[in-house]
């Protein structure tokens, strides 16, 4: 029964993106997630089933959370592709509502929050941001942070050395930016595996296990600092290992070769859910006793041993070496985000009008195929994502390190604009996430049936006694006792 006047008026949302019970459901029967557990046993728990836009075979992240922040379905809240912003959402979201009501708000890396707008609180936008902006603008220092440790495991986990300075670098301006006593241990943890790892694939894991503490850091600090009634934390660790490692885990569905690195990383993606459930427990020792706490995953995670990527690396694309390359070097500036690029202008000018086709008239030589597929997004933004796909049989047949590409009669090998990242992913986005509910007025220990994305914001905000602020697709569950 809703009983909205005894509501507790702070809430905690905890994001771990790509979380499943497939995963979480063994490792909570081992007593390995113990936080993970007191709310399970002191609340509601749910798989909760993601949504995607119709014809697209892929539950995206970016497309996932805005659902949840709305309550609306994709063709409802407007954001349908992976490269849009919070400029392009047309619903009203959990933080919004609190707003409205004189609640202040802080969001940590909640996909499509950039660009920030000016609110009661604070907004660090997550990795998809295209620059480094923030709400209030002085904690731009923030997200440098978190996007030099991007950097820093884009563009050097192939080398290793590069990223131990850069992780020196990173603490230092962490002790300068008073981020310090909570953190120190797991920091300094992460930079003595970092200085042990032996394999790329090692060094990489030790770079996002300290993304991980880093990120937990400042948000502790931060909202210690403004105790906002709505706090939100996401952490992309358990998709980005689960993408990554999971080969390691099945290493016989994978034709995996039994190794000393295979036994090295076989418990990585438990390991990411431990790692997580630690800071959830750090964050529930910060938050108010009567809090609504709530832990949330856009979509699940399952393993893809037949990958729909092609050959057995992936790459990145170099982002100004192929700004060079049609060009317009000094015209564009490239942000990488995953494996697509954005390309804007510099503040001042406009985007050059035959950018767009100088990218699609760049093509594969062996193939006679464009290499990109690309976007234009607005009047301000040009994506550039590979177009290289299973059914072309060159392709297929893999080495795509000795392919060619070309331009404008300019021929250069494909690495010099792509460079290999890492191994074929091994798990790719699943229907089936998870949702945990736990507060004062939420009934303990209820395992409830399947639901979906759209009920978390209209649950959420009766949790906390707000009123809709618009029409849903989704429902409030039955969670309250
Ligand atoms: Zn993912």
């Amino acid at each position: 029964m809703n009983k909205p006047g005894r509501r507790p008026t702070h809430a905690i949302v905890f994001g771990i993106s790509g979380a499943t019970w497939d995963v979480a459901a063994p490792l909570l029967a081992a007593g390995r997630l113990p936080h993970l557990q007191r709310l399970v046993a002191d609340g509601c728990s749910a798989t909760m089933l993601s949504v995607r836009v119709a014809g697209d075979r892929h539950y995206r992240p970016q497309v996932g959370w805005v659902t949840a922040a709305t309550g609306c379905l994709p063709e409802h809240h407007g954001v349908t592709t992976f490269y849009q912003t919070a400029d392009d959402c047309r619903r009203v979201t959990v933080w919004d509502a609190f707003q409205a009501h004189g609640r202040r708000v802080g969001l940590f890396a909640w996909p499509l929050t950039w660009p920030p707008k000016p609110l009661d609180g604070f907004v660090i936008p997550c990795y998809h941001a295209r620059n480094d902006t923030t709400w209030p603008p002085e904690l731009a220092s923030v997200k440098r942070i978190e996007r030099q440790q991007h950097e820093a495991r884009q563009g050097r986990e192939a080398s290793g050395s590069l990223g131990r300075r850069e992780w020196v670098d990173l603490s230092l301006h962490l002790w300068r930016n008073g981020i310090r006593p909570s953190a120190i241990p797991a920091l300094g943890a992460c930079a003595g595996r970092l200085l042990l790892a032996r394999d790329p694939a090692s060094r990489a894991l030790a770079l996002r296990h300290g993304k991980l503490e880093v990120s937990a850091a400042m948000f502790l600090h931060l909202y210690k600092r403004w105790r906002p009634h709505l706090g939100t934390f996401h952490s992309f660790l358990v998709d980005n290992v689960s993408h990554r490692y999971w080969r390691y885990r099945d290493p016989a569905r994978f034709g995996e070769r039994v190794s000393p690195m295979q036994g090295r990383l076989a418990s990585a993606v438990d390991d990411a859910y431990v790692r997580t459930d630690r800071v959830l427990g750090r964050l529930l020792r910060v938050a108010p006793r009567d809090a609504m706490i709530a832990v949330v995953s856009e979509h699940g995670m399952a393993p893809e041993p037949s990958s729909n990527e092609v050959g057995e690396w992936q790459y990145m694309i170099r982002g100004p070496r192929l700004s060079a390359l049609i060009g317009l070097a000094t015209e564009l500036v490239d942000t990488p985000i995953a494996r697509w690029i954005s390309y804007r202008s510099p503040p001042g000018k406009s985007l050059p009008s035959d950018a767009v086709s100088r990218f699609r008239q760049v093509r594969v030589v062996e193939t006679g195929l464009p290499l990109f597929n690309v976007y234009e997004h607005g009047s301000d933004e040009i994506i550039v994502k590979f177009s290289i796909s299973k059914q072309v049989p060159r392709y297929l047949a893999g080495d795509l390190d000795a392919l060619h590409v070309e331009y404008n009669g300019r021929r250069l090998p494909f690495c010099e604009i792509a460079r290999r990242a890492g191994r074929q992913r091994s798990a790719m986005h699943d229907q089936r996430g998870i949702l945990v509910l736990s507060g004062p007025d939420i009934r303990p220990g209820v395992k409830l049936p399947d639901c979906s994305l759209t009920d978390f914001a209209p649950t959420l905000l009766a949790a906390v006694g707000l009123p809709a602020p618009g029409p849903f697709d989704g429902r409030i569950l039955d969670v309250f006792g």
